[in-house]
Formats: structure tokens, sequence, C-alpha cells
């Protein structure tokens, strides 16, 4: 589950971490009182489980309690990345000299955690990590250890961070450790022209298999960090959002995950993970697609499913009923083998639906979800 700002900020804090004062409220009304409180000047900046905020102006400088008023009020309910802003936060200015970047991500093939560290944080630090990675040090953390003061200032001296930062590097580690989390990011850490050292923006990813642990987060650990996850999980799906164009459904966890990997072998990129599980009744199917469909990034859909204690007939009439409740918008492939494949495919063949094409194998389906993606 990602935190949102205002509860990385509260954590940083917890840990001895500054960060500038800030209120968080989903009132302009209340935006004004808080603006007042904190001075007049406020940032006014848009909580949502997402980044970029700034470039797509979530992020504002109001210069008095009745501009944070009005700011917060353009803020509120807009639409970033396909999160709605339910909240905003107002958090004192901060005279910034200088902008870094550092973060502790779990790296899972290294057996460990992976520092990441720049000495040029700000909005742009993925194009600076595109065309200069030299500018961002990557130091391998040995989880057993953790960021000792040396371990920190290895960091610092590697990413030409000031040697301010090392207590920071150290306390964010604590943050990563004692909260459970896979991440911590602070894009940009600041030093002010007073000299001080804030984390102006937090993110915090925190493992859910420590959930139980955590409680503190309460419904809050319920939520979904993506929108369509959320319609999903109402919808009793077990469906994880990627970033790719193939929308993909099957059986089983397992051979979801090789459809998966199959696909990104044929040169297209998935866009789910969508488990039906055993049961693929009509509902399920027209649900899954339903929700599949509405990632306006899938350009084709792939239906994989082994038929075992479910039979394939039972797959094919859940997709034709599916059929006439949801417009299909795209190209289907259907794979289909396993109990009764020949009279699942049968079915299929005799719906004859214009966007709906059969492949015998999971390898020719996958090439052919990835060709239609690609041409589209
Ligand atoms: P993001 O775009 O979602 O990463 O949002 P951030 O919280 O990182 O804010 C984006 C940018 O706004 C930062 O990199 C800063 O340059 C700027 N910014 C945010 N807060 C302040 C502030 O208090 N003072 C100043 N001068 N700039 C700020
Ligand atoms: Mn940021």
């Amino acid at each position: 589950m990602d935190l949102y700002e205002h509860q990385a900020r509260e954590l940083f804090e917890e840990h001895g971490i500054l960060v500038p004062r800030a209120e968080v409220t989903d009132s302009p009304k209340e935006a004004r009182e808080i603006a007042r409180r904190l001075g007049g000047r406020v940032v006014v900046k848009a909580q949502v489980k997402t980044g970029g905020r700034g470039k797509a102006g979530g992020v504002k400088l109001a210069a008095d309690p009745a501009a944070a008023e009005l700011t917060a009020r353009q803020i509120l309910g807009m639409d970033i990345k396909g999160h709605t802003v339910g909240k905003v936060m107002l958090a004192q200015p901060v005279d910034i000299e200088t902008e870094f970047y550092v973060s502790y991500v779990l790296d899972r093939a290294a057996g460990g955690f992976l520092a990441i560290a720049s000495a040029e944080g700000g909005m742009d630090i993925e194009e600076v990590a595109a065309t200069r990675p030299d500018a961002v040090a990557r130091v391998h953390i040995d989880p057993a250890e953790g960021v000792t003061s040396a371990k920190a200032g290895e960091i610092a001296e590697a990413a030409g961070l000031p040697p301010q930062t090392v207590d920071v590097l150290v306390r964010l580690w604590e943050v990563l450790i004692r909260e459970d989390a896979l991440l911590v990011e602070v894009n940009p850490l600041v030093r002010t022209r007073q000299g001080q050292i804030l984390a102006l923006d937090g993110k915090v990813t925190l493992d859910d298999n420590a959930r139980f642990r955590q409680a503190r987060w309460g419904a809050e650990g319920a939520e979904h960090d993506d929108p369509l996850e959320a319609v999903a999980a109402a919808k009793g799906l077990n469906y994880v959002k990627l970033d790719g164009e193939v929308g993909i459904i099957g059986n089983g966890a397992g051979l979801v995950m090789s459809t998966l990997d199959v696909v990104a072998g044929c040169g297209a990129r998935p866009a789910n993970f969508l488990d039906i599980g055993g049961g693929a009744s009509a509902q399920i199917m027209a649900d899954g697609l339903s929700v599949i469909l509405s990632d306006p990034a899938v350009k084709s859909v792939f239906v994989n499913v082994f038929g075992g204690i479910t039979a394939c007939d039972a797959v094919a009439d859940g997709i034709v009923q599916a059929l006439d409740t949801v417009q299909l918008t795209r190209p289907l492939v259907v794979r289909l083998d396993g109990n009764n494949a020949a009279r699942g495919r049968a079915i299929l063949d005799e719906r004859a639906h214009p966007l709906v094409q059969q492949a015998t194998t999971m390898d020719g389906a996958a090439r052919r979800a990835a060709e239609l993606a690609n041409a589209a």
C-alpha cells in the first residue's frame, strides 16, 4: 500500500526528520483557516497516490489565506493521472537552496535494499536518471547491517550530497525498517537558504504482508492505490493494474503469471493481472472484461483458460453471455485448452463475434494478442 504524502510526512516527523509545518483538509474554507495558522503564505498540494503532481498543476503557491482557499478549491476534485483529489495539504513554504533526491527501495534480485540518491533532485529526476545516469548514485544495502552513519556517509559521498544529509539518511532507514516499508522516497530533500535539511515531499510504500503490524492505517490500509483496482476489488476480482497494452484474463494465479511472461516474450506488455479463479461464470467474465476494457491503455485482450474443474464450454458460455452485456471495443484473443476445449471452441465459433479470434496454443494466442496490441 502506498501512503499519501501527508502520511509519509507524519512518519518522517515521528522519526526526527525535519518537515515543513503542514495540515490536511478537504474543505476550501478550512484551507483558508489553516493558511492563516501557518502564517498566510502556503504551498497547496494535492494528496493523490501518484507522482508528478507538480507538473500536473497539483502543487501551487498561495500568497495569502484568501488565495489558499481559492487554490484549494481549484485543486480539490482535480484529476491527476486518473486519481481524483479528495484532500489537499497546506504547507509552510520553504526557501529552497538545493533539491536532492534520496530513496531506499527493496532490491529483490540483489537480496537487499538499494539506496538511490542524487544531488540533482526535484521534478525532473526521471530525466536526470535517463540522460545522465552517473548523476544518480546506487548503493547496495545489506539488510542485516542497515544504514549506519558510516553507510549513510558512503551514500552521501557517492551522490555528492552534503555531509548534513547523513543524519537524515540514517533516520530514513529507520522509517523503512520500523514502518515495514518496501520503499521510502524523498524528492525533493532540500537544503534551505537557512542551511536546514528538510523533506519536502515523501512517498512510502508499506509491505502489505506486514499490515497486521501496522494497524494504525486502519481502513486506509484497505484502500486501493489504483481506481480500477478498487472497482475490481468491489466485484471480488483479483486484479492488479500494470503498465502495458495487452489485457489478460486467466484462470489460476500460476497460469496468469505465465501468461504475463509469454506476452512479454512476444514483445508486448501486459496491462494487468486478472485471475478469475476456478468458477468462470458469465458474470465473472463480464466483470473481468468490463474492468479491463475501462483501462484506455488496453489495445487487445487475451483470455487464457485451461479447463479443469471449470470446463471450457462453461467458460465459452461465459464469454458469449458477457459479449451481450459488455460492449467489446478491442480485439479479444481466446485460447481454450483442457477439459471440454473442443466444445468451448465450437461455442465461440458459432457466436462468430467479429472482434473475437481463437488460437489453439498459449504461445500462438500470446503472439496474436501482442501483434494486435502493437498494430493498434
Ligand atoms: P511532485 O511533483 O508530486 O513530486 O510534488 P513535490 O511536492 O515534490 O513538489 C514539486 C516541486 O514543487 C518541488 O520539486 C519543488 O521545486 C516545488 N515546491 C514544493 N514545495 C515547495 C516550497 O515549499 N517552496 C518552494 N520554493 N518550492 C516548493
Ligand atoms: Mn516530489
